[in-house]
């Protein structure tokens, strides 16, 4: 029986992309029965609204989802349609392999890394006051009567929450990761030095958790700026990254940057129930229909679709197909190639059909 599977193609570039992906996937052999729902520019302008109840609905019902990158229109009311995905249903970690592939360019070689960022709370939570609001006078002058320190009256204010129960799903969601994906070491990222009760708690909980898994996977801790740097200089010394909300945005990033770019980055959020598979890129508004940019991102993000729908073989194959076409450095497109000029370039569509030919 074909598994159902929703499917949100996106705004910008997503429709291309999402395309891409899903005739590699398609091409796998693996029955997928489609359920396509928009959201983004093209709900807009059909439904009245970015983000409509059916999308929700949809990915409520098949569990599953791969998604084009969608842009925020300005003043819709929403920070941003892919937050607001993952906060209706409840899809708290977001997992962002950086992994090196021959034929990327790149500083960097064999780079293996899993990003595992906590998805629903941190600065990312959307608690914030504006300066100068009369709400935001009143939480200063509240806050003063707790706390000696001083808020200067002309400040803006974001709020910062970090729970027990939330560090400790996804805590407990990256040691489970390792232990399925037979990886060796978790390394708990966060500022507690400087931030006590909330990174510190992170931190104190993704100890208690680690002690569960004592023999099973390592575990060790940084603060984030050493991290930073660390990542540049020894980047082979790290394994599963676990953390909070806001470093877990920044680190994914530099470890893009590690591989070679936004062009091959795929990332999944994921709940206890369900998930949805997107790209670590967004919509690239100005490539927009010019079948131009590098659909392997999305198609990687397919093969981790693929993996955790069970299809661990078709996973494998669709991976190594991309592999190949990637460091054929024939038929990619220009991201991909050493100079711009190069007549050789393909379009997103095309680096699809050649990824489809290698799949054995
Ligand atoms: P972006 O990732 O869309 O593009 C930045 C640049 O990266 C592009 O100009 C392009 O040079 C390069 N790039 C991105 N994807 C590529 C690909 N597949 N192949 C080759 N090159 C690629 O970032 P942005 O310009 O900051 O954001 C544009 C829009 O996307 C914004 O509205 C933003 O909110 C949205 N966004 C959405 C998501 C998401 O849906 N999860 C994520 C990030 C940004």
């Amino acid at each position: 029986m074909a598994r159902k599977i929703t499917l949100i193609p996106g705004d910008g570039i997503g429709p291309e992309v999402a395309l891409a992906a899903k005739r590699c996937i398609e091409a796998t052999g693996v029955k997928i029965e489609w359920e396509e729902v928009i959201a983004g520019q093209a709900a807009l302008e059909k439904y009245g609204e970015i983000l409509p109840q059916n999308v929700i609905d949809s990915v409520k019902k098949t569990k599953v989802a791969l998604k084009g990158p969608i842009i925020t229109p300005v003043g819709t009311g929403f920070r941003s349609v892919n937050v607001a995905i993952r906060h209706a249903l409840d899809l708290y970690a977001c997992v962002r392999p950086a992994k090196s592939y021959v034929g990327v360019r790149s500083n960097y070689t064999d780079i293996d890394l899993v990003i595992v960022r906590e998805n629903s709370e941190d600065l990312y939570a959307g608690i914030e006051f504006e300066e100068g609001k009369p709400e935001t006078k009143q939480l200063i002058q509240e806050i003063a009567k707790y706390n000696k320190k001083k808020i200067l009256p002309d400040s803006g204010i974001s709020i910062k929450p970090i729970s027990r129960s939330a560090s400790e799903r996804i805590v407990k969601f990256a040691f489970e990761y390792a232990l399925k994906h037979n990886r060796k070491k978790i390394t708990a990222v966060h500022k507690a030095n400087i931030m006590k009760f909330t990174d510190g708690l992170f931190l104190k909980t993704a100890r208690e958790v680690a002690r569960r898994y004592e023999g099973k996977v390592a575990f060790e801790d940084v603060i984030v700026d050493n991290m930073s740097m660390q990542l540049v200089q020894r980047p082979k010394n790290y394994d599963v990254l676990v953390l909070p909300n806001l470093y877990g945005d920044i680190i994914s990033d530099l470890c893009a940057g590690l591989i070679g770019g936004l062009g091959i980055a795929p990332g999944a959020n994921i709940g206890d129930e369900m998930a949805v598979f997107e790209a670590v890129h967004g919509s690239a508004p100005k490539y927009a229909g010019l079948n131009k940019v590098n659909p392997t991102a999305m198609i990687l993000s397919g093969v981790l679709m693929l993996d955790y729908i069970g299809e661990r073989q078709a996973a494998l194959r669709l991976e190594n197909a991309v592999k190949e076409v990637v460091a054929e450095a024939k038929f990619v497109t220009y991201d991909l190639k050493a100079s711009r000029d190069d007549p050789g370039i393909v379009g997103t569509q095309e680096m699809a059909d050649a990824i489809i030919a290698k799949l054995k």
